[in-house]
C-alpha cells in the first residue's frame, strides 16, 4: 500500500453539496480503476434515513460505469451489479439492511457467502448486520449539513486498504 500509515485515518468533508459528493467519488472511482484490486473494498454507510446513504452509492456506481438503473435494495435487500474496470470485471453489491430483524439473517439470506467472494460492497444499515458484517475498509458517516442541499460526511478508515483510499480522496479535499 502505498498510503503513509501516520495520514489520519478520518476525512470530514463539511457541508458538502450533491454535485460536490460527486465529484469526489468520481476522483475515486479514477483510483480505484487504476489498479482493480483496489476495488475490493467493503463500504460501510451509516446515517438517518434520507441522509443520502443511496445517493453515495448511486454516485460512486455511476463513476465506475454502471449505466442501468440503480435501485435502493431496501426491499431486495442486495443489488447484484457488475463492473468493468479496463479488462477486469468485478462484482459489485450494493446492500441495505434496514429491514434486517435478526443479525443471523445475514447468513440465512445468503450474504456471508456473497461477501466471502471479491468484489465492491456498499452496505447501507450495517448495524443491523451486528458483528457478523466484520470490519469495513471504510465507514461513511452522512449528517444533515447547513441546509437541505448539504451533507457533512465523515470517512473513517479501517484498514490499509481503507486509508489508501482516503489517501486518494485527501487530493480532492478542497
Ligand atoms: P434510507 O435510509 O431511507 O435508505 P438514504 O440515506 O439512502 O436513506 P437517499 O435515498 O440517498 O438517503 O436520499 C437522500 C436524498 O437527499 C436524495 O434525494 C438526494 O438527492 C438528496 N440530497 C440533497 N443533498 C444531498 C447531498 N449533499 N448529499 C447527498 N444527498 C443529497
Ligand atoms: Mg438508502
Amino acid at each position: 500500500m502505498t498510503s503513509d500509515p501516520a495520514l489520519p485515518a478520518r476525512l470530514r468533508w463539511a457541508a458538502l453539496t450533491e454535485d460536490a459528493l460527486a465529484a469526489r467519488l468520481r476522483t475515486l472511482a479514477r483510483w480505484l480503476r487504476a489498479d482493480p484490486q483496489r476495488a475490493n473494498l467493503l463500504i460501510t454507510l451509516q446515517g438517518d434515513l434520507g441522509a443520502g446513504k443511496t445517493t453515495f452509492v448511486r454516485h460512486l456506481l455511476r463513476a465506475l460505469g454502471v449505466t442501468g438503473r440503480i435501485k435502493s435494495p431496501t426491499f431486495a435487500l442486495v443489488e447484484p451489479y457488475e463492473l468493468t474496470l479496463g479488462a477486469h470485471t468485478l462484482p459489485a453489491w450494493h446492500a441495505d439492511l434496514y429491514r434486517f430483524d435478526d443479525p443471523r439473517e445475514w447468513t440465512e439470506a445468503g450474504l456471508a457467502e456473497l461477501f466471502a467472494g471479491p468484489g465492491l460492497k456498499l452496505v447501507e444499515w450495517p448495524e443491523r448486520a451486528g458483528v457478523a458484517l466484520g470490519r469495513p475498509d471504510v465507514a461513511v458517516r452522512l449528517a444533515a449539513g447547513a441546509d437541505d442541499e448539504r451533507r457533512d460526511i465523515e470517512l473513517h478508515a479501517l484498514s490499509p486498504l481503507g486509508l489508501a483510499v482516503l489517501d486518494a480522496l485527501r487530493h480532492d479535499d478542497a
